[in-house]
């Protein structure tokens, strides 16, 4: 009997799918049911080396052609995900449990945003013509070479694509690696990549474990690597890249701030706050997991939040009413459980949720916690669960200082009527990327990482463009050279 989503094969390398049952195996477990929907293997040494070798020689044609016959691929599997939207929607379900309602409109579609954006981009990457009296330098843009993608299991498509297509525009070839917990969907974008016209071994996916990524980050032909990952992951993989001197992009993880002025719209606070907190059921990096409330409206926020939390539909990912999903495996499920003892023993007041959900699957219930204080445990470290902090604040500079007081800085917001304290509050944060009376939006035109421990570079946006491409300058000159020797 077939597994519900089994792939052809593990890997695709080369424009094709790839196996190796030599490799250890990776169970492909749908979240909200515990059910195996797929059984895969981690890449062998032969499967790396294959994956590098095409990767490597792929490259060097890619890199030639013009930026607008790059683009043109990438527009086309733009296309192709868009139409195929609802059967990669259903694919991203089980790989991750996310509720249907959600990838519908977020996964999917939001790599489709990023190779078409990419793909438009591809033909306007120039370098430029600096007038030196008659002589002139010309600086060119070219590509790193073979870059290695590592996913994390929170946005498997989202991910690939936002690595790929700045990567593939600036004539790069990839090999992917996703997280062992969703292997699935970055082979549907190289299948979908090919069926648009990509040349094999542009892009590769090549499955496995910490140390198939290790291998690869380690590979002398590797030029660049791009992790989406935790922090403590992150300081790993930029010190193995730098022992080969390697260019880096850094997507790690956040404690992002939430700050609410009593001015604020206390409907719109709420609904930003659920956002930043409940969403993929907590389990996102730029999550504002530590909210601030001025004094004056702690209660009616809070008593709104309730509210509007005691009516989050949890349940069946697959029935597009659900809007709250299980966490992606047990071990995950058991991390954000212990949080939870723990605010609960430091004192923390828990005033919604805080309990597994019984039955199949990994559910946990949208957890609040009130009266948290700057030293607590689950004030300090990323939970990466559906679990909202709430803090008290009196003024501007007091939860400024306290905002910045983490060593993350992926991401903060700020919500008040009072737009030159919004614009002044921003200024202060130390945080990549910052919302005013807004949480998580992140369209592909604007620059997307973070600041201190959360990372280096930036995904999407022309500065995404920079990261995947160098500069080479060419001097030239019209006379005769003035040598005095
Ligand atoms: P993780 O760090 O455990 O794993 C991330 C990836 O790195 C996986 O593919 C894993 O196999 C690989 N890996 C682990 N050790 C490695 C090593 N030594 N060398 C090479 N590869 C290695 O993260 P996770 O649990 O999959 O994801 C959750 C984390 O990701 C959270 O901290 C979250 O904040 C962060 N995240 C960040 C962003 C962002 O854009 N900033 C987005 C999503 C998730």
């Amino acid at each position: 009997m077939p597994y519900k989503c089994q792939p052809i094969a593990s890997h695709f390398i080369n424009g094709e799918y790839v196996e190796d049952t030599d490799g250890k195996i990776i169970e492909c477990i749908y979240p909200a049911t515990g059910e195996i929907v797929a059984k895969i293997y981690s890449a062998t040494p032969e499967i790396i080396e294959i994956a590098l070798s095409a990767a490597k020689s792929a490259q060097k044609s890619w890199g030639k052609l013009s930026g607008t016959e790059r683009g043109r691929v990438l527009r086309r599997a733009s296309d192709i995900i868009r139409k195929r939207n609802r059967e990669l929607s259903i694919l991203e379900t089980y790989d991750t449990g996310k509720p249907l309602q959600e990838t519908l409109c977020v996964d999917a579609t939001s790599g489709a945003d990023a190779l078409e954006y990419f793909g438009g981009l591809a033909g306007a990457v120039t370098g430029e013509h600096i007038p030196l009296g008659e002589d002139w330098v010309y600086t060119k843009r070219i590509p790193l070479g073979v870059c290695i993608g590592i996913g994390a299991w929170n946005y498997p498509t989202q991910i690939a694509c936002w690595k790929s297509a700045p990567a593939l525009a600036c004539g790069n070839s990839m090999i992917f690696k996703p997280s062992e917990m969703t292997p699935l969907c970055a082979l549907k974008v190289a299948e979908i990549l090919v069926e648009a016209g990509a040349p094999p071994g542009i892009f590769n996916v090549v499955q496995g474990y910490s140390d198939v990524g290790a291998t690869l980050v380690a590979d002398t032909r590797v030029n660049k690597v791009s992790l989406t990952g935790s922090a403590e992951t992150g300081k790993k993989v930029y010190a193995a890249a730098a022992a080969g001197m390697k260019h880096v992009t850094m997507e790690l993880g956040g404690k992002s701030p939430l700050i609410i002025f009593d001015d604020a719209d206390i409907e719109n606070a709420v609904g930003g706050a659920m956002l930043a907190n409940m969403y993929s059921t907590g389990q996102v990096c730029s999550n504002g997991t530590r909210v601030f409330v001025q004094k004056g409206i702690k209660d009616a926020f809070l008593k709104r939040f309730l509210e509007r939390a005691a009516k989050i539909k949890v349940g069946d990912p697959m029935n597009e009413e659900t809007q709250f999903g299980p966490m992606i495996s047990e071990r995950q499920r058991d991390i954000v459980i212990g949080f939870i003892e723990q605010g609960k023993a430091e004192g923390a007041t828990l005033i919604c949720g805080g309990n597994a959900i019984k039955g199949d699957g990994w559910f946990i219930e949208p957890t609040v916690f009130s009266n948290v204080t700057d030293d607590m445990t689950i004030a300090k470290e990323e939970i990466f669960g559906p679990v909202m902090s709430v803090f008290e604040f009196e003024t501007e500079d007091e939860v400024i200082t306290r905002a910045n007081n983490t060593d993350l800085g992926l991401a903060g917001g700020v919500f008040t009527n009072n737009i030159q304290r919004a614009h002044r509050v921003v200024d202060e944060l130390e945080a990549g990327t910052c919302f005013i009376n807004s949480y998580n939006d992140a369209p592909v035109e604007a620059p997307f990482g973070g600041v201190k421990g959360s990372g280096v570079g930036r995904e999407n946006s022309k500065a995404a463009i920079e990261h995947f491409s160098q500069l080479k300058t060419v001097y030239v000159r019209m006379g005769k050279v003035d040598s005095p020797y």
